[in-house]
């Protein structure tokens, strides 16, 4: 029987790492939101994300059988159960939010393997616990990896609880980012403003707040499923290894940015998705949330420049940066800047009235005839537009993930761009999605091992593993979880 008696939070300590970097009207959000159920619940039908914990720890038994497991943030308890099936001999479940009661219920009516379960009603900045640990394991990841701010306790957890030698599941994440040229979300969010362009509202004028309004949309980042054929580059990436990162390093993550642009386009900004690694013994295992794969309750994002960029050229590079601040309401600012080579102005599109000589930064001072165009976005990460569920997504992700079939044909080597660049997201060899390799041969679920079809394991849906990683992506689009991560905590809903 999980056992709640003799090990528990420190109700006296009135700081700890957490507090003193979180916003405290923010964690109460936060934990009230993963304190019910349905928000947990969101997450274990995200059967992708389920499915490949359930894999990458039963498939590692080796790692888990006898050992000492913390669960860091456990939430349900799903992946201290999962442990304790692998072997583990105690898993100290801790979790800060009031979830913690059901996992105590479930681990106590699965008692066969319930009984190991140690659940920890606390924040992991506050818990003792009487041993260090074999293996930690956890879901910190939020939107675009970092969102939440969590991957910091997960570290903390390291340092005070991991042994020497111990494992971490999952033991690293990448952050891809990818060039995009998508003119019907750029309309889409340039004319949300329009509201603002009355001139009689009332009898008010109101035109003066319209580009107020505007600046407004543009620094919500875009969290839907990016459709593959609207990447226009190959990706920039940034690893973050959590066996050694510290702490320091997460509050200013700068990810530079070299994006070879395949056709000549309007670039409207940037998509960016993230990837973690299970590095077990016996079975390297990849979550991956890259556009066209399998699609999570994580989606895809997009930071959406007011000002688009031209590239003119076929192959040219655009460059620039993407910097992620903390900040104390659990998550980040992200700014974005891309620069590009300056076209001649005679080849400057003008048919949508966006791509005119303010294309190019006034914050350089440089004009259409300078050598070249910048373009910078801010947008805080924690006040997203959630336009997948704008777009009939209830309706969409109704279907059983059991039902999930992907043609072998789906998988070619090109989103329509003609972007076959070496290591870009939408070259699908990069992605190691090939089916002729995995044994399996019609269903796209590939395994390590090739055994594993959607039919044989219909609640455990995983994830075709690539062959190697230079890269994020891959193209298949199936709906599969109920809904964003984090919506309410966002503070906005759509
Ligand atoms: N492990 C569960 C839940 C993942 S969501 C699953 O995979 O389904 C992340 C969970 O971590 C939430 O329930 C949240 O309340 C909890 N959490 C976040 N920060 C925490 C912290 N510092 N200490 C303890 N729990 C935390």
């Amino acid at each position: 029987m999980p056992n709640q008696a003799n090990i528990s939070s420190n109700p006296n300590t009135t700081t700890d790492a957490f507090a003193d970097r979180t916003d405290s009207g923010s964690a109460d959000l936060y934990f009230h939101y993963y304190g019910m159920l349905q928000h947990q619940q969101n997450m274990l039908q995200d059967y992708i994300r389920t499915g490949t914990y359930n894999a990458a720890i039963l498939e590692n038994s080796q790692d888990f059988a006898g050992k000492a497991v913390m669960d860091v943030g456990c939430g349900s308890g799903i992946l201290s159960l999962f442990a304790a099936a692998a072997g583990a001999r105690v898993v100290y479940a801790v979790e800060a939010s009031g979830a913690a009661k059901f996992a105590s219920l479930l681990a106590t009516a699965n008692p066969s393997i319930g009984s190991r379960i140690k659940v920890i009603h606390g924040k992991v900045e506050e818990i003792e616990i009487p041993e260090k640990v074999d293996v930690l394991v956890s879901e910190p990841m939020g939107t675009l990896l970092v969102n939440e701010r969590m991957i910091e306790s997960y570290i903390y957890a390291r340092d005070k609880f991991l042994k020497a030698q111990g494992k971490m599941f999952p033991r690293l994440g990448r952050i891809h980012v990818s060039a995009f040229s998508d003119d019907m979300l750029y309309q889409e969010i340039a004319t949300k403003s329009s509201f603002w362009q009355q001139e009689n509202f009332y009898g008010l004028d109101l035109t003066c707040l319209a580009p107020h309004a505007t600046s407004g949309y543009f620094t919500q980042v875009v969290v839907d499923q990016i459709p593959p054929n609207v990447l226009v580059s190959n990706c920039s990436s940034i690893t973050l290894d959590f066996m050694t990162i510290a702490a320091e390093e997460l509050q200013e993550i700068i990810l530079p940015l070299s994006l070879q642009v395949a056709p000549p386009c309007t670039i409207h900004g940037i998509a960016c998705w993230f990837d973690v690694l299970f590095d077990g013994s016996t079975v390297q295992r990849w979550l991956s949330t890259a556009p066209g794969m399998p699609v999570t309750h994580w989606f895809q994002l997009r930071c959406v420049l007011e000002r688009p960029i031209v590239v003119g050229k076929p192959g040219e590079t655009v460059s620039g940066e993407l910097v992620l601040s903390a900040h104390s309401r659990q998550s980040y600012d992200v700014h974005v800047t891309l620069r590009a080579p300056s076209i001649v102005p005679s080849l400057l599109p003008n048919n949508n009235g966006y791509i005119t000589s303010t294309t190019i930064s006034s914050s350089t001072g440089s004009s259409i005839n300078s050598n070249v165009q910048e373009s910078k976005g801010s947008f805080d990460l924690k006040d997203p537009y959630y336009r997948q569920l704008n777009q009939g997504w209830g309706q969409q992700q109704q279907q059983q993930p059991s039902s999930i079939s992907i043609a072998a044909e789906d998988y070619t080597n090109s989103n329509g761009n003609g972007n076959n660049i070496e290591g870009a997201p939408t070259n699908l060899l990069g992605s190691g999605c090939n089916n002729a390799g995995n044994g399996n041969g019609n269903d796209g679920y590939c395994t390590t091992n090739g055994n594993i079809s959607g039919d044989e394991y219909p609640h455990q849906q995983q994830q075709q593993q690539p062959t190697h990683h230079e890269n994020g992506g891959a193209v298949i689009l199936t709906p599969q979880s109920n809904g964003v991560r984090m919506m309410m905590m966002g503070g906005h809903e759509v």
